[in-house]
C-alpha cells in the first residue's frame, strides 16, 4: 500500500493551487482514479478532492447551448429534462455506460478524462508505452479483441477511447472550459482527446495543472432526431465493441444534415465527418447509409483479433441511421 496526501478543495482556485504541487491529481467521483491507484498503475503523491465543488449546474444559455458543470454526475446529466428532450443521443449514451452505482458517482469531467481499459495498461507489468514510455505495446500482437481500436492507432498504442458520453459529445459538438495556473481557456471538444502517435502517454490537451470546470454543448440542430447505439458482448455493464452517435435532420425523405461519431473503434471519440458529408442531400436509403458507413471506416486497420470491428463499426452506423429515419 502506498501512502498519499489527501486534500479537499473548497473552491476552484483552491483546487488549482493545491494541484500545483508535483505528482498531484484531482479526485472527482473516483471510479477511474481509485481503481488505478489500487492497481498501482497511477501513483499520485497527493490527491485533491474536487467532488464537492459547486460545479453541479446544468444551464441553458441564451444562444441555445447548454453548459454542464464538471461535477454533474453521469446520472443527473442523463436524467435532466433538457438533456433527455434536446439531446437524446447524450442521455442514451450515458445510460448505456457502466452501472447505476457507477453513474451516480462518475462526473462529467471524470468521464471526459477516464483512462483506457487496455488490460496490459491496467495489469501494471506488461509492456505498455502509455504506462511506461518506451516499453513497447503488448496489445498490438496480443489480446486486442475488445477494447482496442481499428482507427487512429499507431505503432506505439492502439487502445480505444472507452467513453460512451464522449462519443455523443463529439457528434453534438462541444467546448471544454478549463482553468489553470495561467487563467481560463476553451478547448474544442474534437481537439481535446489526442491521437496516440509517438506520445501515447499524452491523452488530452490539458496543460499541467489545468482543471475542467464546464463542458458546453452546441445548440441542437433544429428539427433533428438523434440516438446512440452501443454494440457489445453483453447487454449491460460492458464497454462498446463498436458504437455510434447519430444525429440527422430530414427534409421529407432527404437527409438535410447529419452528425456521426463512433465509439469502441477509435483511439479517441471518433467524429466521422467524411461520412456526414456523403449523407447530406442524399435520399435516406439503405444504400446511402451503407456508403456513408464504409466511408466512416475508411483507413481502419485490423490488429488481428479486433478486425471484426471494421464491419461492426459500419453496422453500428447503418442500424442506427435506419432506425432513426424509420
Ligand atoms: C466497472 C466499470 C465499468 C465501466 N463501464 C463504462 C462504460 O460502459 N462506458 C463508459 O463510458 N464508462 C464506463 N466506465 C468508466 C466511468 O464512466 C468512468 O470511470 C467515470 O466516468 C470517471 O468519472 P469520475 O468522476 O469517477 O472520475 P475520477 O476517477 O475521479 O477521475 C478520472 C480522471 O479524471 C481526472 N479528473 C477528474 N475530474 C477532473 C477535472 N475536473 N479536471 C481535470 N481532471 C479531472 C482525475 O484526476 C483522473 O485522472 C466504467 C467504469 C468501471 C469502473
Ligand atoms: S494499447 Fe496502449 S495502453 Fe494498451 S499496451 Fe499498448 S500502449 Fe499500453
Amino acid at each position: 500500500m502506498r501512502s498519499f496526501d489527501y486534500t479537499r478543495a473548497a473552491n476552484v482556485d483552491d483546487a488549482i493551487a493545491a494541484r500545483a504541487q508535483t505528482n498531484t491529481v484531482f479526485l472527482a467521483g473516483g471510479t477511474t482514479l481509485l481503481d488505478l491507484m489500487k492497481l498501482d498503475v497511477m501513483r499520485p503523491a497527493r490527491v485533491v478532492d474536487i467532488h464537492k465543488l459547486a460545479l453541479t449546474q446544468i444551464d441553458v444559455l441564451d444562444d441555445g447551448r447548454v453548459r454542464v458543470g464538471a461535477m454533474v454526475s453521469n446520472t443527473d446529466l442523463a436524467r435532466h429534462e433538457v438533456i433527455r428532450t434536446r439531446y437524446p443521443v447524450l442521455s442514451q449514451a450515458l445510460l448505456s455506460g457502466a452501472s447505476t452505482q457507477l453513474r451516480n458517482k462518475a462526473t462529467t469531467a471524470g468521464n471526459v478524462m477516464q483512462r483506457v481499459r487496455c488490460g496490459y495498461f491496467r495489469d501494471g507489468v506488461s509492456a505498455c508505452n502509455k504506462r511506461e514510455p518506451g516499453s513497447g505495446c503488448a496489445a498490438i500482437a496480443g489480446n486486442n479483441r475488445n477494447v482496442h481500436a481499428v482507427l487512429g492507432g499507431s505503432d506505439q498504442c492502439i487502445a480505444a477511447h472507452p467513453s460512451d458520453m464522449c462519443v455523443a459529445m463529439a457528434a453534438i459538438g462541444a467546448t471544454v472550459h478549463v482553468q489553470g495556473p495561467n487563467g481560463a481557456r476553451d478547448i474544442d471538444f474534437v481537439d481535446f482527446h489526442l491521437l496516440p502517435g509517438d506520445t501515447p502517454w499524452k491523452e488530452h490537451a490539458l496543460n499541467d495543472g489545468e482543471m475542467i470546470t464546464h463542458v458546453t454543448l452546441d445548440a441542437p440542430l433544429p428539427h433533428s432526431r438523434s440516438a446512440y447505439l452501443k454494440l457489445r458482448d453483453r447487454a449491460s455493464y460492458q464497454f462498446a465493441l463498436a458504437s455510434s452517435a447519430v444525429i440527422v435532420v430530414l427534409d421529407g425523405h432527404t437527409i438535410r444534415d447529419a452528425r456521426i461519431a463512433l465509439g469502441g473503434v477509435g483511439t479517441k471519440p471518433w467524429r466521422a465527418q467524411h461520412a456526414e458529408t456523403l449523407l447530406k442531400g442524399q435520399p435516406a436509403t439503405l444504400a446511402t447509409f451503407q456508403q456513408a458507413a464504409a466511408a466512416a471506416m475508411q483507413g481502419a486497420r485490423s490488429y488481428g483479433q479486433n478486425g471484426f470491428k471494421i464491419m461492426l463499426g459500419q453496422q453500428a452506423i447503418v442500424r442506427n441511421l435506419s432506425t432513426l429515419v424509420a
